[in-house]
């Protein structure tokens, strides 16, 4: 039942949005900045970075809140159908979501190649990996995405925005070669990486880290009792001294890794709390970012 009210719940966000956004298309705020509605963290920064003094931003869901399992609420209706541009991640990021999105909106992945975005599960098959910001080539074609339609939204600042997106992509190469430094001092057989859900395959791949994940690369799933023990045991056998909770996800997931790697004689570290997790779905509050500042 709850179930099915959801359902219609998203089906009749869907055809509002779409009614929505054919209609009012910069007409709806004819002397305010227009709006720009994003679906995460994430591109709530991007729309900042490239055109923040020329839209005003919505955000439907808060740093801190898991995309995948994220269900629209009665108040992300209204930011939706007010937009004069919607952004969102697609790759089925807002797995709760897609149709609303899908409809009106302007995936960032768009331009993604194929051979960006797929990950391989266990048996070898090819699955969607949508947490690409942990690779700059996606990310920067997201930038890319998001200026064009950001460009197209407010043509009389299309120099502007434009000046603005050579910059943040030129820090971003910056931050790209500041992480690999960083890095760098972490010796090839120690990197591994052991975290909640499977979010880490960018990341992996561009710098070189071996990862485990008792959970898939969505957090829409129950952890089968089979993934624990497997990871478990290769804890113990890479001798990994330290594993990572999410600031998305509930910790006591690892902490019961922890504990099953203690009764098997070994140890291991949990790495957790307020700016010591990781930040695999969302980033931080911005509070926290004095922390980060590089
Ligand atoms: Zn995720």
């Amino acid at each position: 039942m709850f179930k099915k009210v959801i359902a219609g719940f998203i089906a009749a966000l869907s055809i509002l949005f779409l009614v929505a956004c054919g209609a009012n298309k910069n007409t709806n705020h004819p002397s305010e900045k227009p709006v720009v509605t994003v679906t995460t963290s994430f591109l709530y920064d991007m729309v900042d970075q490239l055109a923040g003094d020329y839209v005003k931003r919505e955000l439907i869901i808060p740093a801190g809140e898991d995309p995948h399992l994220y269900v629209a609420k009665a108040g992300d209706l209204k930011k939706l159908q007010e937009a004069d541009l919607v952004l969102y991640h697609g790759l089925h990021f807002e797995g709760k979501m897609v149709d609303a999105l899908e409809q009106g909106g302007v995936a960032v992945s768009k331009d993604f190649k194929k051979s960006d975005i797929g990950t391989m599960d266990e048996d070898g098959e090819s699955v969607v990996d949508p947490h690409f910001w942990f690779d700059i080539t996606p990310y920067k074609s997201a930038v890319q995405v998001a200026s064009e339609e950001l460009q197209k939204l407010i043509p009389d600042k299309q120099s502007a925005i434009s000046k603005n997106t050579k910059d943040y992509l030129a820090e971003l190469d910056r931050l790209d070669a500041w992480n690999k430094e960083q890095l760098a001092a972490v010796p090839q057989n120690s990197r591994y990486l052991v975290t909640p859900h499977d979010a880490f395959n960018y990341f992996a791949r561009a710098y070189g880290f071996t990862l485990y994940a008792p959970q898939g690369v969505s957090t829409d799933s129950e952890v089968a009792n089979s993934d624990m023990i497997e990871t478990v045991n290769l804890i113990i056998e890479h001798n990994i001294k330290a594993i990572f909770t999410e600031s998305t996800t509930n910790p006591e997931r690892m902490e019961k890794l922890q504990e099953a790697v203690a009764a098997k004689g070994s140890q291991v570290e949990v790495v957790t709390g307020e700016g010591k997790e990781l930040f695999s779905d969302s980033l931080a509050d911005t509070s926290a970012f004095s922390i980060f500042h590089i």
